[in-house]
C-alpha cells in the first residue's frame, strides 16, 4: 500500500512518499523535485510537466498552465477574465459551465475543462510516483489552498477520481507544513507553543497560526491573499522592463504574446538571481522584430518596483493573529514556506511586523508535500506515525436554508462558522409533514473568492409524511464539513418521542424530578416495588432517502472524462514506447554495425558479415526514410530480424571473451 503526498502548486507540485522509514520527496524522469504543472497538445500527444515545459514557447497556444488557479471556476468568471487569461495562451473556452481550454490537440481543434486538464495533470504525477515506487499508487493527500471553496475543493477531487486517484484528504497547504512541523520537532511538554506558517507561492500567499499542545495541532488563526505571489514579482520586473524596451528599442512587447511570455520567464530568472545578489543582468536575443534587449537590474530597484505589492504582506499576518486571539508576544516562532518566501525583502517584512527573526528550518520547497503524505500516513491502516491529531478551521461561513412553514418561522441557519473544525458533524431538526428542500451557501459572499457562486449544494428530503396523530414528523438531518471541508449531508432520519418508564437508584433519598411529589422520606424496606420514573427519549425510526445535487460533476459525464483520460493516456504511452523501439533499433544499428568492423570481425564469415552490413545500412536507411514514422510493431519486427543474425555472432564473440576467464577463475579454484 502506498502513501503519497502531492503539494498541488499552480506552477510546480512536489511528491513525497512514505519509504525507508520515513517520508522521500521523489524526483521526476528528469531528476527535479518538483515536476511544472504544465499540459501541452502535440500532433501526436499531450506532453505533461517536463515534457511540457520545453514546449512552452515553441507551442505556447497548446500548453496550459496556471491550472490549480481554474479549479471550479467559470468561463466567465472575472478573476479568470481579468488575471488568469493573462498567464494562459491557449484560449479560454466555456465547458459545460466550467472555464476551459481550446487547444490543437491530434491535428483538432479539441475543448478540455479545467477538471479534465487536472486529471491529466495528476495522472502525470501519478505515473511520476509509481515509476519511483514501482507500486500501483491509490490513496493520496492533495494540498489546496485554506480559502479554496466547495466548488474548487470538489475540482480536485473530481480530477483526482479521473485520474484513477483516491484522496483520503484535501488537506490546507499551511496545515500540511504544520504537520510536518510537529512531527518532525521536539515541542514543549508543560506549555502551548504558537507556529505561524507564511507560505507564499508563485500565485497566492497563506498564513495560518497554530497552537501545538500535547500531542494536538489546532489551526487558530488563517488569512489569505489570494493574488500575491512569485507571479505579481514576476509582473512588475515585466512591467518595467517592457517600458524601458519600449523607450530604448521602440517594442512593444505587450503585442507579442511570445515575446511577453519570453520576458516574463527571463524576468523570474532574474527575480531569483536578484534573491542572492545585489544586482542582476537580463538579455533576450531576438525577443521581437529580431531585435535583442538586454538590461541590468538591481535589488534596490526591484524593492522599489514592488513597492505597492510588498505593502501588502502584513494584512494576512494581522488578519490570522486577530482570529487566532493571540497577540504578537505568544508567538513562538514564524515558519516560511513557499519559493517566494526566498525574496530578501519578503522575510524582512515579516521579521519586521513579529519583531523577531522568521525561521526556515521546514524545507520551504518540500515541507506540504512532506505533510501530505505524513497525514496520508496517519489515515492509512498499514502505516503508524507519531500520533499528532490535527484540528483544521473552516474558512467561510456556510448556512442552510429552506422554505418557512406553518411549523417552523426560521428560514435559515448557519450551520459552519468560519473558523469551524474540519471536519465536523451537526444534526438539525426540522418538524414537516410533507417531503422538504435543504439548500447550503456561503454565507457571507463577499468573503469568497470573486467569481465564485455562493450555491454548495441542495438536499431534498423525501418521504415525509405526518405521524399517526396528523402531527408533523421530526425529521433529523446530519450535516458534515467533511475531511476535505466539503459541505455534506450524510443522512436524514425519522425520531420520535417516547416517553419510557425508568427504575430509579435505590440508594440515598428519592431525587425530586421522580413522579414521586409526595416529599415522604425513601422507603427502604425490601418488599417496596422497584421505583420508576418517566423519561422522555428520542428514538431513531428510521431511515429517509435524500437526493443530493452539487457542484461535483455528473457521475455519466465524470465517467466518460475518465474513459477520455484513460485512451489518451493510452495514445501517450503508445507513443513513447514507439519511441523507446526506435531508438532501440537506431542503437542496435549503430552499435552493431561498429562491431562489425572491430571485434565482431573473426566470429562471422565474410559473405554474412557483408549481407548482414547490407542489411545494418538498409535498417538505417529505412530509419530515415520511411520508417521516420512506423508503427511501434515495424520496429519491433526490424529488431528481431536483424537480432536474428546479429545475437549469435554476439554470442560467439562473448564466448571467446569469457573463455580464458573461466579457465583462469577454474585453475585458480583447484
Ligand atoms: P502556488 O503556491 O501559487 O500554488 P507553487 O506552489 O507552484 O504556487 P512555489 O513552488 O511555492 O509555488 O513557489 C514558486 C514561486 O517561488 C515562483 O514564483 C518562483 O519564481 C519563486 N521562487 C523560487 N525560488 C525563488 C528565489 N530564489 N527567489 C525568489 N523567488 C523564488
Amino acid at each position: 500500500m502506498s502513501v503519497v503526498g502531492i503539494d498541488f502548486g499552480n506552477l510546480q507540485s512536489v511528491i513525497a512518499v512514505a519509504r525507508n522509514r520515513g517520508i522521500d520527496v521523489i524526483c521526476n524522469e528528469v531528476s527535479n523535485r518538483a515536476t511544472p504543472a504544465l499540459v501541452s497538445f502535440g500532433i501526436k500527444q499531450r506532453y505533461i510537466g517536463e515534457s511540457a515545459k520545453t514546449q512552452e514557447i515553441s507551442n505556447f497556444k497548446n500548453t496550459v498552465g496556471s491550472l490549480k488557479r481554474l479549479a471550479g471556476k467559470t468561463f466567465q468568471d472575472p478573476e479568470v477574465q481579468e488575471i488568469e487569461k493573462q498567464y494562459i495562451n491557449a484560449d479560454l473556452v466555456d465547458v459545460h459551465g466550467q472555464v476551459g481550454v481550446k487547444v490543437i490537440y491530434l491535428g483538432q481543434e479539441t475543448t478540455f475543462s479545467n477538471v479534465q486538464l487536472i486529471a491529466m495533470y495528476l495522472t502525470k504525477l501519478k505515473e511520476i510516483t509509481q515509476s519511483e515506487i514501482k507500486i500501483p499508487i491509490f490513496d493520496v493527500v492533495i494540498s489546496v489552498p485554506g480559502w479554496f471553496t466547495d466548488i474548487q475543493r470538489r475540482a480536485i477531487l473530481d480530477a483526482a477520481e479521473i485520474a484513477g486517484l483516491n484522496p483520503l484528504r484535501l488537506l490546507n497547504d499551511t496545515t500540511a507544513a504544520a504537520l510536518g512541523y510537529g512531527i518532525t520537532k521536539t515541542l514543549p511538554e508543560d506549555k502551548p507553543r504558537h507556529v505561524v506558517f507564511c507560505n507564499i507561492g508563485h500565485s497566492t500567499y497563506s498564513v495560518s497560526v497554530v497552537a501545538y499542545v500535547k500531542g494536538q495541532l489546532t489551526v487558530k488563526g488563517t488569512a489569505f491573499d489570494r493574488h500575491f505571489g512569485g507571479r505579481n514579482f514576476d509582473q512588475v520586473i515585466v512591467d518595467h522592463l517592457a517600458a524601458e524596451f519600449k523607450e530604448k528599442k521602440k517594442i512593444d512587447v505587450y503585442s507579442n504574446n511570445k515575446a511577453l511570455l519570453r520576458l516574463r520567464t527571463a524576468a523570474e530568472k532574474l527575480k531569483k538571481v536578484l534573491s542572492a545578489n545585489p544586482q542582476a543582468p537580463i538579455n533576450i536575443e531576438s525577443i521581437m522584430n529580431d531585435i535583442d534587449v538586454s538590461s541590468i537590474v538591481t535589488r534596490s530597484d526591484f524593492e522599489e518596483w514592488a513597492k505597492d505589492t510588498l505593502d501588502r504582506i502584513e494584512n494576512p499576518l494581522k488578519e490570522a493573529l486577530e482570529q487566532s486571539g493571540l497577540t504578537i508576544a505568544d508567538i513562538d516562532a514564524i515558519e516560511m514556506i513557499g519559493g517566494s518566501t526566498r525574496i530578501p525583502i519578503i522575510k524582512d517584512r515579516i521579521s519586521k511586523f513579529f519583531g523577531k527573526d522568521v525561521s526556515t528550518t521546514l524545507n520551504q520547497d518540500e515541507a506540504v508535500a512532506r505533510g501530505c503524505a505524513f497525514q496520508c500516513a496517519m489515515l492509512s491502516p498499514v502505516f503508524k506515525v507519531r500520533e499528532l491529531r490535527v484540528h483544521d478551521i473552516t474558512s467561510y461561513p456556510i448556512k442552510i436554508t429552506w422554505l418557512s412553514t406553518p411549523e417552523d418561522d426560521d428560514t435559515e441557519i448557519v450551520v459552519f462558522d468560519r473558523g469551524n473544525g474540519i471536519p465536523s458533524t451537526k444534526a438539525l431538526t426540522f418538524y414537516r409533514k410533507e417531503p422538504f428542500d435543504l439548500e447550503a451557501r456561503y454565507a457571507n459572499p463577499a468573503t469568497l473568492p470573486t467569481g465564485i457562486n455562493p450555491w454548495i449544494g441542495r438536499y431534498s428530503v423525501k418521504n415525509v409524511e405526518p405521524t399517526p396523530t396528523g402531527e408533523p414528523a421530526q425529521v433529523k438531518v446530519k450535516t458534515k464539513l467533511n475531511i476535505h471541508g466539503v459541505m455534506a449531508v450524510e443522512s436524514a432520519y425519522l425520531v420520535e418521542e417516547k416517553v419510557e418508564e425508568v427504575p430509579v437508584a435505590e440508594t440515598g433519598p428519592a431525587p425530586m424530578d421522580t413522579d414521586d411529589k409526595s416529599g415522604a422520606a425513601p422507603a427502604a424496606a425490601p418488599a417496596e416495588p422497584v421505583k420508576t420514573k418517566k423519561v422522555k427519549k428520542l428514538v431513531r425510526k428510521g431511515d429517509l432517502p435524500v437526493s443530493i445535487g452539487t457542484t461535483s460533476l455528473d457521475k455519466t459525464i465524470l465517467n466518460q472524462f475518465r474513459e477520455g483520460e484513460n485512451e489518451m493516456a493510452s495514445t501517450d504511452r503508445l507513443i513513447a514506447d514507439t519511441e523507446e523501439r526506435k531508438n532501440a533499433l537506431e542503437e542496435y544499428v549503430y552499435d552493431t554495425r561498429s562491431k562489425m568492423e572491430l571485434q565482431f570481425t573473426e566470429f562471422v564469415d565474410s559473405a554474412t558479415r557483408k549481407s548482414f552490413v547490407a542489411q545494418l545500412n538498409e535498417a538505417e536507411d529505412w530509419l530515415y526514410g520511411d520508417g521516420e514514422d512506423a508503427l511501434k510493431s515495424a520496429y519491433v519486427i526490424k529488431l528481431d530480424e536483424l537480432k536474428k543474425v546479429g545475437v549469435p555472432i554476439a554470442e560467439r564473440y562473448r564466448d571467446a571473451e569469457e573463455r580464458p576467464r573461466a579457465e583462469k577463475l577454474l585453475r585458480e579454484s583447484m
